[in-house]
Order: C-alpha cells, then sequence, then structure tokens
C-alpha cells in the first residue's frame, strides 16, 4: 500500500486511546490525521492534555498534534478508531459512520446490535461481511465494528479452537483483569492495593453473551450465536496490564489434554485474518510450565497480540481446565480495533 489511509483516533487521550497513538506509529497502512478528546482537551496540543503512561516515547507527530473535537468534518479520515465512553459513542459513532467513515470501536454501544459484529478477525473474519447489510438498513456508507470487552477477547480465542476440534458446550470463567481495564486514572490506589475487587460493573453479562456471538454464524443475514453456555466472575486485581482469565469447559465430545492441546497450537484461524500487518503471530502460545501465564511476564507474547494459555489439564466436573491470558490495552482493545481496520481494507469493506 503506497499512499497510507488518514484515521483519526476518538478519545485518543486515555488508556485505549494512547495505546492507539503509540500502535499507529509507524503503522504501514494508516497515518494518524486528527486526535480528539473532551471539552478538556480540545485546542491543546497532544503532549500536554494526556497524562502518557506508556513506557515508549510518547511519539512526536502525536505530541505536537492539536486536540479537536469528536466531529466527522474535524479532520479528513476514511477510518476511525473509537475509544469512547459507551454513553457518549452511542450518540458520537453513528454521526462519523453517516459521513462514510469505517468505525473500529472498543465500546460497548453497539456490540449487541443485530447488524454489527463483534470481531476477533482470528475467530470470525468471515462476520464482517455483516456491514453490507448494516450500510442497507442504516443508509450510511460508513459502518461500525467493534471489539469485544477486554476480558471476552482471549477467552474467546481459547475456546473457538476447542469448538472447533471438539463442539463446546459450557464454560465457567473466572477473571484476574488488570487496572488499565478501569480506564485512567481508573481505580482509586487505597481501593485496590493489598486488595481484589470481586465486582466489575457490567463485566460478567458481557463475559457471558458476547463469546455467544463471536463462537455463533451469521445466517441471512442474522446472527445466530453459539449454544454454549457461559458462567462469569470478573475480579479487579492489582495488575497494570494483562487480563487473566481461569476456565474450564465442557466439550462437545470428550477430549484429553493431549488432543486439546494439539487442537490449541494448531489452530491458525480464518486465511483472512492472516498475512494482516497486526496478526498475531502465533495466534495461541501454549506454554507448558506449571506457573505460566503470569500477566507481567508473558502479556507482550507476539507484540501483546498473542492469545498465552497454560496449565491445560483435566477437569473433575467439566472436561478441562485453563488459563488464558490476554494484553487488555493491545489485543483487548486498540491492537484489537487495527488489526479489525486491517480486515476491513482487506475485505474491501473499510467504505
Ligand atoms: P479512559 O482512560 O477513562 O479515557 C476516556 C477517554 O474519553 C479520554 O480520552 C477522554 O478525553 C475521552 N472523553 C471523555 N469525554 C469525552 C467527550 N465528551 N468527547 C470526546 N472524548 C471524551 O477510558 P479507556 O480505558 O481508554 O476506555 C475507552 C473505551 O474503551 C471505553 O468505552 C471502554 O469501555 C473501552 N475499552 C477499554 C479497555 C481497556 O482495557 N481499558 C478495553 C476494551 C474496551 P479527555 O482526556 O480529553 O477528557
Amino acid at each position: 500500500m503506497k499512499k497510507r489511509i488518514p484515521v483519526i483516533v476518538l478519545a485518543a487521550t486515555g488508556s485505549v486511546g494512547q495505546r492507539f497513538v503509540q500502535l499507529l506509529d509507524g503503522h504501514p497502512w494508516f497515518e494518524v490525521v486528527g486526535l480528539t478528546g473532551s471539552d478538556r482537551s480540545i485546542g491543546r496540543p497532544y503532549a500536554e492534555a494526556c497524562n502518557w503512561i506508556l513506557p515508549d516515547l510518547l511519539p512526536a507527530w502525536a505530541g505536537a498534534m492539536t486536540v479537536l473535537p469528536t466531529l466527522p468534518e474535524a479532520a479528513e479520515a476514511r477510518i476511525a478508531f473509537s475509544a469512547l465512553p459507551a454513553d457518549l459513542a452511542r450518540d458520537l459513532e453513528p454521526q462519523f459512520a453517516r459521513a462514510g467513515l469505517a468505525v473500529c470501536s472498543n465500546a460497548s454501544a453497539f456490540r449487541n446490535e443485530p447488524d454489527v459484529p463483534i470481531l476477533l478477525p482470528e475467530v470470525n473474519a468471515g462476520q464482517a461481511g455483516i456491514v453490507k447489510y448494516q450500510r442497507q438498513v442504516r443508509g450510511w456508507g460508513g459502518c461500525i465494528v467493534t471489539n469485544p470487552n477486554c476480558t471476552s477477547t482471549g477467552l474467546t480465542v481459547a475456546l473457538k479452537a476447542l469448538q472447533e476440534a471438539f463442539g463446546l458446550r459450557r464454560a465457567l470463567a473466572v477473571s484476574m483483569q488488570a487496572l488499565s481495564g478501569a480506564g485512567y486514572p481508573g481505580v482509586a490506589s487505597l481501593d485496590i492495593l493489598d486488595n481484589v475487587i470481586p465486582n466489575i460493573n457490567g463485566e460478567e453479562a458481557k463475559v457471558e453473551s458476547e463469546p455467544r456471538k463471536m463462537l455463533g454464524e451469521v445466517k441471512d443475514d442474522e446472527f445466530v450465536p453459539a449454544e454454549v453456555i457461559i458462567s462469569a466472575h470478573t475480579n479487579r486485581v492489582a495488575v497494570s496490564d494483562g487480563h487473566l482469565v481461569c476456565a474450564s469447559v465442557e466439550l462437545g465430545q470428550p477430549a484429553g489434554v493431549e488432543a486439546a492441546a494439539q487442537a490449541l497450537r494448531d489452530y491458525r484461524g480464518p486465511e483472512a485474518a492472516q498475512d494482516l500487518p497486526s496478526a498475531p503471530q502465533p495466534v495461541i502460545l501454549l506454554r507448558e510450565e506449571p506457573d505460566r501465564p503470569q500477566p507481567r511476564l508473558d502479556r507482550d507474547t507476539g507484540k501483546g497480540m498473542t492469545t498465552v494459555v497454560g496449565r491445560l489439564r483435566p477437569d473433575p466436573i467439566f472436561h478441562l481446565k485453563f488459563v488464558v491470558l490476554s494484553h487488555n490495552t493491545v489485543r483487548g482493545a486498540a491492537g484489537g480495533s487495527i488489526y479489525n481496520a486491517e480486515l476491513l481494507v482487506k475485505m474491501g469493506l473499510a467504505s
């Protein structure tokens, strides 16, 4: 691709917005032409408006950009990466789709809509095709595609590999979720230091429903969710990045640890999702050590895009149990949206 596609990042100053800026720095297909923020930031240089919390240096081009209002006419872009809070996304993202942009959103606002896909390209790239139907029914030239909630992300990739090999009936998932998942500044230090918070508002319902949509099918422009039943417990822990999920699964047909390990190791995902700049390499890494994956040690595997699975073993109630780790602001948020945009471009769906 010679000329890069102009993109705008909506809500660029927060936890996910900063990841977008970091991951889009030097992206081979996309060039950032706008960064937006709230009234607090509009008109200020990005370097001043945002409290940069990533270890890499803030890219100079981004630091010098003036933060724009979140309006389609604010910059000439073809793709909008949205890190907007859900309540704002509900009103603002359609304005961009109506203006002809492909919106790749992290917000939950549209995930449950019947014409909006929740995409993990290595799981359900084919479901991106629903945007043609979305354009018809909504009468807009652009589109909205979403990525799942960051806890569903790694879990769904692992479940997909097992579903494809053995089928899937039920799953129990217990999360230990990083602080960056709560945004910036997020949870007060005195609430989380020396502590675990056994509730994340709205999260359990998302983990119980979003994987079913992604693991299901699209038939005649309608989502048919997978029949798997998921029970989720979600917890906030004092980790900076990387969501860990302990899962137990009942398969469609019983499988031993060796066969399941092979299925996880061999999983490649749909062809359309491979050979993209952000495609995870590998899709799944299966760790053999008894004490891995760990967030601090393993979250950056495959540049933060790989799903890391470990502790695969028999489960006395279901068939198998294992641990999944996924980088929540990379694979679970900004990196995931960028991967979705690459898929749309490859499939000729990015307006
Ligand atoms: P955050 O750190 O709290 O950042 C919120 C952002 O929203 C800031 O950039 C803020 O801009 C902007 N904003 C607030 N009001 C605005 C307005 N009126 N117009 C434009 N921008 C406005 O939140 P986050 O963690 O980045 O989350 C962003 C979205 O991604 C949420 O929908 C969240 O649920 C979703 N998500 C997050 C994660 C994660 O791991 N963090 C994962 C998946 C999905 P100012 O700084 O200028 O006020």
